[in-house]
């Protein structure tokens, strides 16, 4: 490809998780030094890059169809005299490193999660070789001692930070220990000195993300290993910052420590995303989990005393292979007695190379269908009993942007229940008491408590 220095629009398709946003957000940090800056579409950008997702069913085959169309996009701009690189990150550009090459010759980069610091060179690089390059290997030095830091002037009200990456658990229906590597922990004083940087620019929710949140396990300033809670009391210091969260954990890596603090700390906010899985100690024995039953729900009648109005999250897969009817009414009775406020079901599917791939005994299409729409109608009652307990209910609000209708503004709850209210702009950034009137199928909505007080935004001279 022949050198364009004039190379400046970036368009980055995130798919995923959260952290999958954390790393499109750094990446497109990473590349504010060579000029880029994003735009919405990805027909009009120079350098477009797909963050890809390895959980999802049929993961690589969507990549590569989403491939077909930058190609084509590609060979547009081709055509009017403008140059397109296109890089593939994110979980499947690490299971698939050099075929992807092989099978979307228009792909100019390739590059796995743990390589994001290297992202400016290689655009370099393949800018001025026209030579396509993978870089999935687990690099030794970590990578975000190499990103360079977040910029000043972007305000996010909320943000999350990665604070823990990869995992050592290998569940046998999981790709996350073969794409993203064991279980890393970025050192105390590089999260703080991330956290402050995004305070001082607006952020009063800080959210910690991990594959495996709760086992993190960072070097500490004083040089000694520190828990999740531990960073997170350190992180309730810091002033501006109102509300701590952390996801996703592990039931197994709730330390007594851990569950202490939703009691103790007003910063960490009653919501806790704990996967279970599958509720018979047979499928999670199959799946690797190492916890049985009676541990995850000794785990949450725990957190429930320490925190009696915590808001429930959970994952649950059905139809994994050899899962029986009685398994799943045991998925079902658990989801029952658990009373989560929210869950993420998924119908099992193989995901090759990990071990559950293999087995004998998957579980029919139709069968795996059935069973996810009885859990989610259950999941799904659940979720609104809760939000409908809310009514009445004097909640803080942390206002994040506009609402869905003008004139209103939107926010989170404690509970993380996206909230509404008719409000003015100047409340954005600020947490307010709301007197919540309704709750619809996906929001909840109040007023703000009367008598609130608050400023009128100090207007810039022009
Ligand atoms: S603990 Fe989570 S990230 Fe680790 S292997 Fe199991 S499902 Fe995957």
């Amino acid at each position: 490809m022949p050198k364009t220095p004039d190379i400046k629009t970036l368009h980055i398709k995130t798919f995923g998780c959260q952290m999958n946003e954390y790393d499109s957000e750094r990446m497109a940090e990473a590349l504010e030094g060579l000029g880029y800056a994003l735009v919405e579409e990805a027909a009009d950008a120079d350098l477009v890059i797909l963050n890809t997702c390895h959980i999802r069913e049929k993961a690589a085959e969507k990549v590569y169809s989403e491939l077909g169309r930058m190609r084509l996009n590609k060979e547009r701009r081709k055509r009017e005299g403008r140059d397109t690189l296109i890089a593939v990150a994110g979980c499947v550009a690490q299971a698939e490193g050099a075929e992807i090459m092989a099978r979307a010759p228009a792909v100019d980069i390739v590059v796995g999660p743990q390589s994001y610091h290297r992202l400016a060179d290689l655009v370099t690089e393949a800018t001025t070789t026209g030579h396509g390059l993978v870089a999935t290997e687990f690099s030794a030095e970590d990578k975000f001692a190499h990103l360079p830091q977040r910029p000043q002037g972007k305000r996010q009200v909320s943000a999350f930070v990665t604070v823990q990456e990869g995992c050592d658990k290998f569940c046998t229906f999981c790709v996350v220990p073969y794409t993203r590597g064991a279980e890393f922990s970025r050192p105390v004083s590089e999260i703080v000195a991330e956290v402050e940087r995004l305070a001082g620019r607006g952020a009063r929710e800080i959210t910690l993300l991990g594959q495996n949140v709760n086992a993190y396990h960072g070097v500490g300033p004083d040089g000694r290993t520190w828990t999740l809670a531990r960073l997170l009391r350190r992180l309730a210091q810091i002033p501006q910052i109102d509300r701590l969260r952390f996801t996703t954990s592990h039931p197994l890596d709730m330390d007594d420590e851990l569950i202490a603090l939703f009691g103790d700390e007003k910063k960490l906010m009653p919501y806790l995303h704990l996967p279970f899985q599958a509720g018979s100690d047979r499928i999670l024995k199959a799946m690797n989990r190492r916890h049985t039953i009676a541990e995850y729900e000794a785990v949450i009648a725990r957190v429930r005393a320490a925190r009696p109005d915590i808001a429930l999250s959970t994952d649950i897969i059905v139809g994994f292979p050899g899962e029986t009817d009685e398994d799943f009414a045991a998925t079902l009775a658990l989801a029952a007695r658990a009373r989560f406020a929210q869950a993420f079901t998924f119908k099992y599917s193989a995901r090759l190379g990990t071990p559950a791939a293999s087995r004998e005994q998957q579980v029919p299409e139709q069968v795996k269908r059935e069973r996810l729409y009885a859990l989610q109608s259950l999941i799904e009652d659940q979720r609104r009993a809760f939000d409908r307990a809310m009514v009445g209910r004097r909640l803080d609000v942390l206002f994040e942007g506009r609402g869905r209708k003008p004139g209103q503004i939107a926010g989170r709850s404690p509970y993380l229940q996206a909230v509404h209210v008719e409000g003015l702009e100047g409340l954005i950034g600020q947490i307010a008491a709301v007197d919540i009137l309704a709750a619809s199928p996906n929001s909840l909505t109040g007023v703000i408590k009367s008598g609130f007080e608050w400023h009128e935004p100090v207007q810039a001279a022009v």
